[in-house]
């Protein structure tokens, strides 16, 4: 089961639009964050090492989002896109359809989501 060229090219127009979104956002973060220099009352401190962290993990989020997004136009481009990159089948085209980001088919999603979910109760 091969995806349609339409469905690619469907995905394909929203990652670049979901591209484009990203970086204006990372954009818009870069800008929130130089203006915060010109405030640096030591009253602040505490308050700006939290936001400090704060924007680091915006940006490690957006950093994530673009990573995956860069992966999946690659796989358009190479032909492989659409096939689970943990099992080797493939995905469903209504889920690519509604997350063109994603590189997992439904159920290595979910064993993943549930493995993560199990690291975070061992951690706590
Ligand atoms: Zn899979």
């Amino acid at each position: 089961m091969t995806l349609s060229e339409e469905t690619k090219q469907n995905c394909r127009a929203m990652l670049l639009e979901m591209r484009r979104d990203l970086l204006s956002e990372a954009k818009a973060n870069r800008q929130s964050n130089s203006g915060r220099d010109y405030l640096g009352d030591l009253c602040d401190w505490a308050v700006s090492e939290m936001e400090a962290e704060y924007v680091y993990m915006i940006g490690e989020r957006l950093r994530q989002k673009l990573f995956l997004i860069e992966e999946a136009l690659d796989a358009i481009e190479n032909g492989d896109y659409g096939i689970c990159a943990e099992c080797g089948e493939p995905i469903d085209e209504k889920r690519l359809l509604l997350m063109p980001s994603t590189l997992l088919c439904v159920r290595c999603q979910s064993e993943l989501e549930r493995q993560a979910r199990m690291r975070g109760q061992l951690a706590a």
